[in-house]
């Protein structure tokens, strides 16, 4: 007897998927021309690109004042300097950010002292503020995780009831909302970066938006080593500045992904809701996963971050993060609640000072979410990481 088709029919080979990355910025030919335009133009530090991008950056936050830098990092510092923020002075923020927003507030000489988040949003508990607020604090770093905003009504009361400067590090935000209004278009200062992780990119680089020419014009002085320049030969400095000037190369590049920003939004809207569609289900919930606040109207999904339950879990994070590598998918931890690093430990802080961050940074992950992904994509990364769960539950 002959043996059945099925039997005699050789497995097709596995073929591998190409590798997944936790995310993939995308410049388009035109800008690649551009750059190459800037480079043969002889103008490759700072000019007409530069200023050309901070026009453009304006623009788009209500004509107030912006200037670009090489960071999203000096942004910040810099808007500490402006508001005068120094040795003696205390700034609210929140543990669980990019190390660099509580570094900067140790680089002008002034004190970090965070408050807890709130589990939900995984942003700034912003009811427990004003119980951190003493006679030395000047301002508050609220970080917008992952693009979801901080209540910014709720924020800038605070702010105004105890004269407080804020400096929004708005690094994930930009193309965010609040209440219809973008992200940059009011408040105080506000900070974004354009690192190629984040929603538009510049290669590295960032912008503050600030309140006034007064405040602008310090800003360029902070930003080059505080000179300022009049007619031909004049030359003076009066404080003492860095050297943190965006060149025209990465300002092409920004100029070129502008444009892009609402469909690059939109996609990852996109690509969230299918996220939701899978994971937002009875079996999956029963897993324990804790998935980011499902907001579809104000955020720019800078990225998806899911929050793994380590109490049902017989592997760790790291674990889960290896065996998603091996099957082709990147992920990434944003972040670990940062008082718990050595720096900080040193200053005072301690396990348990903030439960909340402290199980967040614990647990998160990062999966992909970028334009170019598809829904294939998506749900690939679901039943990779599911399985991965269901096969090491407690
Ligand atoms: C990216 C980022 C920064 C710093 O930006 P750089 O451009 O890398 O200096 C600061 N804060 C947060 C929350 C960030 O994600």
């Amino acid at each position: 007897m002959s043996a059945p088709v099925s039997a005699l029919t050789p497995a097709p080979a596995k073929v591998a998927l190409p590798f997944l990355p936790m995310t993939r910025p995308f410049v388009d030919e035109a800008t690649i021309a551009g750059v190459a335009e800037v480079l043969r133009s002889g103008q490759l530090t700072t000019g007409p690109q530069a200023r050309a991008l901070e026009a453009k950056l304006s623009e788009y936050c209500g004509g107030r004042p912006v200037r670009v830098f090489n960071s999203g990092t000096c942004t910040m510092e810099i808007a500490l300097r402006i508001a005068g923020i120094g040795p003696g002075h205390e700034v609210i923020t929140t543990p669980l950010s990019w190390v660099a927003t509580s570094n900067i507030v140790l680089e002008v000489g002034a004190k970090p002292v965070f408050v807890d988040v709130d589990p939900v949003t995984r942003n700034i508990d912003l009811d427990r503020i004003e119980a951190a607020i003493t006679p030395a604090t000047r301002a508050i770093i609220p970080v917008d995780l992952s693009g979801l905003p901080v209540d910014r009504d709720r924020l800038y009361a605070i702010a105004k009831k105890h004269k407080l400067r804020v400096v929004e590090d708005a690094a994930q935000s930009f193309g965010s909302s609040w209440k219809g209004k973008h992200i940059g278009t009011f408040g105080d200062f506000v900070s974004f970066s354009f690192h190629p992780n984040k929603n538009i990119t510049t290669i590295e680089g960032g912008a503050l938006v600030m309140n006034d020419d007064r405040e602008a014009k310090l800003a360029e002085q902070y930003r080059l080593q505080g000179v300022v320049r009049t007619g031909f030969d004049g030359m003076e400095v009066e404080v003492v500045g860095g050297k943190y000037n965006l060149t025209d190369v990465a300002a092409r590049v920004g100029l070129g992904q502008l444009p892009h920003l609402e469909a690059f939004n939109a996609k990852r809207r996109e690509l969230a809701r299918i996220y939701f569609e899978l994971l937002d289900t009875p079996s999956v919930r029963a897993l324990g996963l804790q998935l980011p606040v499902a907001d579809f109207t104000q955020t720019n999904w800078h990225m998806f971050q899911v929050v793994l339950p380590e109490e049902r879990l017989t592997i760790k994070r790291a674990e889960v993060m290896a065996q998603l590598h091996a099957a082709g998918i990147g992920t990434g931890i944003h972040y670990p609640a940062m008082h718990l690093f050595k720096l900080y430990r040193g200053l005072g802080w301690k396990d348990g000072d903030f439960p909340f961050a402290e199980y967040t940074g614990r647990n998160t992950l990062t999966i992909p979410l970028f334009p170019a992904m598809t829904r294939a994509d998506v749900v690939r990364v679901v039943e990779t990481l599911t399985g991965i769960l269901k096969a090491h539950q407690k």
